[in-house]
């Protein structure tokens, strides 16, 4: 039995560990597969091969694309994406420059309207994590400028919000399309957390989408179930892995605990010849 983890943060994200860690930790852990899979960032893809060189260990190249809708936000993953494409790197460090400025400029329009939010607080509470709209909102809720989180949204970072910001290019429907363009397989991540998850999936399939993260490390057995019988109904590729991200509190999983049967890494790889 090969065992897989098809969700994975490196240090090139907001992960703790570098590649080379990484991989120490996933051959530590009785791996045989892992996928790679920074936020809007490729660079840890080579260190990692390098490092499991010669060891009974495959790295499948992988993205995770963040992308920010009004309900929350979306990740889309791509397994096998053509990762050294100059084009492709090109608009990965203008999502990565744009997220934060983007972020920077709400605070100023907030400040602007007397809402003293600091930038610095806001930076503080994304953590590990990359900054965005939420982080905002709790900035917010801090200072109770709002009474509720959903104000934050329905009066001032949301779409028609006065301090709202367009988000630049990538919608969740870009981000699948992105991926397709550059050859990546696009796999919707941790499902559980989308509250209009129904309505939401046969647009995302009609966009290209290939496969549903079932097997996340974080989700009870009900979720999984759950999700087993979307990804049959809708016949998305079931897949999954741990997320980890090496943060080190009490609840996190690590690498290996959950993750797709090898029939799922293969259909994905069937995928990548069509
Ligand atoms: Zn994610
Ligand atoms: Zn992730």
């Amino acid at each position: 039995m090969v065992n897989v983890d098809l969700h994975l943060h490196t240090t090139y994200s907001d992960g703790a560990l570098t590649p080379d860690k990484l991989v120490e930790l996933a051959l530590k852990n009785n791996l045989g597969i892992i996928a790679i899979t920074d936020h809007d960032c490729t660079d840890g893809i080579d260190e990692a091969m390098l490092a499991s060189q010669g060891k009974n260990l495959t790295i499948i190249p992988g993205i995770e694309l963040n992308t920010d809708t009004d309900e929350g936000e979306i990740h889309i993953l791509g397994y096998f994406i053509d990762y050294k494409n100059k084009d492709l790197q090109k608009l990965l460090i203008e999502c990565r420059n744009n997220r934060v400025e983007r972020a920077k400029i709400m605070v100023e329009k907030l400040n602007d309207i007397g809402i003293n939010i600091q930038w610095s607080r806001v930076e503080e509470l994304a953590g590990y994590g990359a900054v965005g709209r939420p982080h905002i909102a709790k900035a917010m809720l801090e200072i109770k400028s709002i009474a509720t989180f959903q104000e934050a949204f329905d009066k001032y970072i949301g779409r028609n919000g006065i301090a709202y910001i367009e988000r630049f290019r990538l919608n969740v429907y870009d981000a699948i399309k992105t991926i397709l363009q550059y050859e990546g397989i696009p796999v919707l991540a941790h499902p559980g957390y989308i509250k209009n998850l129904h309505q939401l999936l046969p647009s995302l399939i009609k966009s290209g989408l290939k496969g549903i993260e079932v097997f996340y490390a974080n989700y009870d057995t009900n979720t999984i179930n759950g999700l087993k019988n979307i990804a049959s109904k809708y016949n998305l590729i079931p897949c999954g892995g741990s997320d980890y991200h090496g943060i080190k509190t009490k609840t996190e999983k690590l690498p290996g605990t959950l993750g797709p049967p090898i029939e799922s890494v293969n259909k994905l790889i069937e995928l990548t010849k069509k």
